[in-house]
Formats: structure tokens, sequence, C-alpha cells
């Protein structure tokens, strides 16, 4: 069997790489990582215990790849956030009212776990390279209820094709009449110098919503929610983001913003499965705003169902959707603003 794999992502690599394992031939298309730093966050403090499940899984996967390191990870939540996810997906969790310099109100506590810093850049490129994918770009053409793709003006032919393109996913596919359950918008994030003591940390602050976490030394990279798909940072990003660290840490220096591009899905979280027009083409996507988080455990999946034409954990692509792709199913403000 051949596949042949659009996008050199977390999830184009991922799935390509389980493909080879199950003794597929594979060919990969695209380009590296858009995201620019050198390591993503992976957190177990999630309110969905199918995300936790899946990050545990990407954590093993990436432990037999390169080191890892892990680092304190503190949530500021109100006293009323229901963590049984936690403890039933067996997350080890502290619960305080204070944390080294933090400055917290009275109606507030902090959930101290522990995340991981991923090199993923390292890792996707290695993987890349083992794989032998091309930079070169893809597009979809389809005859009767098969795809194929066009790489430099000529025909690529595939038992199966395996879209991972990430925000291009939707545009993609409508080319061969498809609307996929995806949505790009835009992930912000800016660079800061911070006190010490809080460059260490990786924070989620779901009172003021912002997240932070160590980047390249001596950087903070911290940042909110979303926007409007490729849209640059609005004027001023930067200092506002600055304001809310300083509410909580006494100061922070902006830097620079910068932004990138997510995908959502009607579920919120990661969806993957086969596009039922067509008999040979498979789509992983909606990674959102955690695709290091949770993006080697889906490509696993789809291999699977790749392989043996099913998989247990992977809900059916839906048909018709209406949705907000900003509404991010880990994120614990999600769950705050339903309790
Ligand atoms: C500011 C910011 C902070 C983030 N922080 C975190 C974090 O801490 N933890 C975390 O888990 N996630 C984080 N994310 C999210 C994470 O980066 C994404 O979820 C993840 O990169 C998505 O992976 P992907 O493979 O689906 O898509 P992408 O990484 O976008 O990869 C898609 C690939 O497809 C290629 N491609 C597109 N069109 C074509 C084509 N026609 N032909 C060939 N190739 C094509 C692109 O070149 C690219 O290589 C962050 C994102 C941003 C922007």
């Amino acid at each position: 069997m051949k596949a042949a794999v659009v996008g050199g992502g977390i999830a184009g690599v991922f799935t390509a790489y389980f493909l080879r394992e199950a003794g597929i031939d594979v060919v990969g298309f695209g380009g590296e990582l858009r995201y620019p730093l050198t390591s993503l966050v992976l957190t177990l403090s999630m309110p969905d215990p199918r995300d936790v499940e899946m990050a545990v899984e990407s954590l093993e996967i990436y432990r037999k790849m390169a080191a890892i390191k892990p680092v304190i990870s503190v949530d500021i939540m109100p006293t009323y956030a229901d963590l049984s996810s936690l403890r039933r997906a067996g997350v080890k969790y502290q619960v305080l009212d204070r944390f080294r310099g933090l400055r917290l109100a009275r109606d507030e506590i902090v959930v101290v776990t522990t995340d991981y810093l991923i090199p993923i850049r390292k890792i996707v490129a290695s993987l890349r390279r083992r794989l032998g994918f091309s930079d070169k770009r893809a597009a979809l053409g389809a005859e009767g209820r098969r795809v194929y793709l066009v790489v430099d003006g000529g025909r690529v032919d595939a038992d199966v094709v395996i879209l991972a393109a990430g925000a291009d996913n939707r545009e993609l596919a409508l080319r061969v009449g498809v609307d996929l359950p995806f949505r790009p918008y835009s992930c912000y994030a800016a660079a800061f110098l911070v006190p010490g003591w809080l460059r260490g940390l990786s924070i989620g602050d779901y009172v003021l919503s912002w997240y932070g976490r160590p980047g390249p030394w001596p950087l903070y990279i911290a940042g909110d929610g979303c926007g409007k798909a490729y849209s640059n940072p609005p004027r001023g990003y930067a200092s506002k983001i600055a304001r809310l660290i300083a509410k909580r840490a006494g100061w922070a220096l902006p830097l620079y913003a910068k932004s990138g591009v997510c995908e959502g899905s009607p579920t919120g979280g990661p969806l993957a499965g086969k596009v039922g027009r067509f008999d040979n083409l498979y789509v992983i996507g909606g990674l959102d705003g955690y695709g290091s988080m949770v993006g080697p455990a889906v490509a696993k999946r789809l291999a699977e169902l790749v392989v043996r034409g099913r998989t247990e954990v992977l809900p059916d692509l839906p048909d018709a959707f209406d949705f907000d792709p900003c509404v991010e199913r880990h994120d614990w403000s999600f769950s705050l603003r339903q309790s």
C-alpha cells in the first residue's frame, strides 16, 4: 500500500511515522512547522479526560524521540473550579491559595501540576528527514471517488491520501468540492522580560485570561485566546498582556508580538478520519492550540484507522456544522464558563 501525506507539521509527520511503522510505503509533502519557537508546552492539566489521555500517550511517544524538560505548571482558577477530571485521569496536582510571588485574590486558587517543554521543531525536523518528506507543495485533484495529488504540475497517485495541512486543510479540500469541519483562526503571542521567579513557570491564568511559558532565554512568551484568521496582533497587544502579567507578578516588559495560525473544529478538539465522499481520502486536523499535546496520539489513531479500517476512539467527521473555531476544549475557561 502507498500513502501520500500533505503537510509537514506535527499532524503530517506523525501520521506518516505511524503508517511507516505499520509497513506502509509513505511519501510526504509540505514545509516545516509554522510555529517559530523551539519548545511548545504539553500540559496534563486539561478539563477533558479524553485530552489528558491523548496527552499522556503523546508524552510517551516524545520520550522515545528526544529529551523532554519538565516545568512547574501553575493554573490560576476561581475557587469553584471543578477539578474532578484531573482526579479521574489520575493527574497529580496540588491546590494552593498562594504561590511564590503571585498576587492572588481571596476567591482564587492555584492548581500546581507538571508541564513539559517539547522541542517540537527538532522532533518534527528529524522525522521529516527520516521519512524523506519533500518541501514541495501539493494540490488535490479528483477523479470519480478517488483523489490524487498534483505536485510540480505532475500527478501523484496513492492508495491513501492524508490531508494534514493544518489551517490549509479546508482550502485544499474545497478544490475537490468538500467542506471539511475545520476553520482557521489566529493565535497571537508576545515576548516579554519578566521577574526571574516567573520565567521558569508555565502559567494558565483562567481568571484574567492569559497564558505564559518559558521561551528561549531570557524571554517569556505569553498570550491570550484567539483572533480572526490570518490577522496580525492588534496594536498594543503586547502591552495589554504585559498589564495582565504585571497584575500577577509585579512587572513585565513587552518586547514584540507575533501571530500564528491554528485550526478549530466543531468539537473544540482534534478530528481525524475518512472523508466519506471519496474512497481514499483521510484528514487530520482541528488540533487547535494544542497540537503538540495531543497530535502524536491522534496521528496514531488515524494510522490505525487507515491500516485496520477501524478505530475505537475517533468520532466520525460531522456532515453539518456551524461553530466558533476559538472555542478550545482543552482550555479550562471553556469548562469554567459552563459551571
Ligand atoms: C503562538 C502559538 C502558540 C502555540 N503554543 C502551543 C503550545 O504551547 N502547545 C501546543 O501543543 N500547541 C501550541 N500551539 C499550536 C500548535 O502549534 C498547533 O496545534 C500545531 O502546530 C498544528 O499542527 P498541524 O500539523 O496540524 O499544522 P501545521 O503546524 O500548521 O502544519 C501544517 C503543514 O502543512 C503544510 N502545508 C499547508 N498547505 C500545504 C500544501 N498545499 N502542500 C504541502 N504542504 C502544505 C504547511 O507548510 C505546514 O508544514 C501554538 C500555536 C501558536 C500559533
